[in-house]
């Protein structure tokens, strides 16, 4: 946080069918997990609370996938497969957004900061205390 208002960006998928709205600053706070899942997808995480996420369209045109613990809907755009937000097990009262799908002219910077999610438990811990 360097003093910048928090807006309103835009995202969503490929195709268009799935469009969102995320409330966040301009410079955005990343995590980048290693775990399975994210690893092989090159998520990026903008993690917010419900209130400040909005589904704009799309509903329908999301399929969901859970492993593990069943915790995280990884929600995937059944038309052009891209992951653009999902309910993550770390924050399931929440969302986590792929600031590679947000709309850029509202970024002014990254902050990318790693996530260890192929030690989940203490990677999650760790982030309540830092
Ligand atoms: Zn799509």
């Amino acid at each position: 946080m360097n003093g910048v208002p928090a807006g309103w960006h835009r995202g969503g998928c490929h195709c268009g069918d799935v469009k969102f709205e995320v409330r966040a600053a301009a410079d955005l706070d990343l995590l980048e997990c290693n775990c399975s899942m994210c690893s092989r997808g090159a998520y990026l995480h903008l993690i917010v609370p419900a209130e400040d996420f909005r589904l704009i369209v799309g509903a329908d045109a999301l399929t969901d996938y859970r492993f593990g613990t069943g915790t995280a809907r990884h929600l995937f755009c059944r038309r052009c497969g891209v992951k653009s937000f999902y309910v993550p097990r770390s924050h399931p009262d929440g969302y986590s957004v792929n600031a590679r799908c947000l709309d850029p002219a509202g970024i002014a910077s990254m902050r990318v900061r790693p996530f260890d999610g192929r030690n989940w438990e203490a990677a999650r811990a760790a982030l309540d205390t830092a």
